[in-house]
């Protein structure tokens, strides 16, 4: 029997078990995948609040991923949490190495207690890492301040600003729609000189942390089984979906 594909999973940990490593371990093995991992930082969480944050040093996430990557083959890298610029700008230059690997980057900016899970300017920080995945999976709130600018408060407005991170450099957006309003939940891609595509789900009455984290695993798994881009985000989304009804607690909208 062929070996499962492995996804390597570039994140922190939550010991909450909400978001971070644990939601992405639990999402790669639903799938079928093996996962391989490279801990950015380590975190203590309740699901309220984030009460302490300890950052790896970047030259050890770096030894991980290539540790990762010598050990067995890598379909797909995910990557969550960085803590730091300068683990964000280490963990390009390993994916500059591998270009044939896609990267899935969720731009983990703080959790959704309130707690920062980036030091600095975004922007600065996420720029060139941007630049090297294969897409990047933000929420309104992180592509605003990705933009450095108001969250965009339409389809349109938030197309807008996923155009300008594609002038920088970004290779594809998906902008989620979780925290957007309306009956649907409407996640957007925009990639250059394509028309948008939009994947479109009831928004379901739950709420669960960690679905940034679910999506981007999901979506890096399905990369790393063999589907395309498309076919892997609408997958992850029907993925994310299952997991609200199953594991979510009852929202208030
Ligand atoms: N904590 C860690 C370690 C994460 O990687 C993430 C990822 O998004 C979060 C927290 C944020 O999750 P939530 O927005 O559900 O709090």
């Amino acid at each position: 029997m062929a070996l499962a594909p492995t996804v390597l999973v570039v994140a922190g940990s939550d010991s909450s078990g909400g978001a971070g490593v644990a939601r992405d371990l639990s999402t790669l093995f639903r799938h079928g995948v093996r996962a391989a991992l490279a801990v950015t930082a380590v975190t203590a969480q309740t699901h309220a609040a984030v009460r302490a944050v300890e950052t790896m040093p970047a030259a050890l996430v770096v030894e991980q991923m290539l540790a990762a990557l010598a050990a067995s083959p890598v379909g797909a890298v995910k990557i969550g949490m960085l803590g730091s610029g300068q683990t964000a700008m280490a963990v390009a230059g390993v994916l500059g190495d591998h270009p044939a690997c896609p990267a899935i980057l969720d731009p983990v900016l703080s959790a959704s207690s309130g707690g920062s899970l980036l030091a600095g300017d975004a922007r600065t920080a996420l720029d060139g890492l941007m630049a090297r995945a294969a897409l990047v999976t933000p929420n309104r709130p992180e592509l605003a301040r990705l933009c450095g600018e108001p969250e965009a408060t339409s389809q349109d407005e938030a197309i807008a600003q996923a155009v300008r991170l594609l002038e920088r450099g970004a290779r594809a957006v998906l902008v989620k729609g979780g925290h957007a309003g309306g009956a649907r939940s409407d996640d957007l891609l925009v990639m250059p000189g394509a028309a948008v595509q939009r994947f479109s789900s009831p928004r379901l009455p739950f709420t669960l942390r960690g679905t940034g984290c679910t999506l981007a695993s999901a979506i890096a798994a399905q990369l790393a089984l063999g589907a395309g881009l498309s076919e892997a985000i609408a997958l992850a989304k029907q993925h994310v979906s299952e997991r609200l009804a199953e594991e979510g607690l009852p929202s208030d909208r």
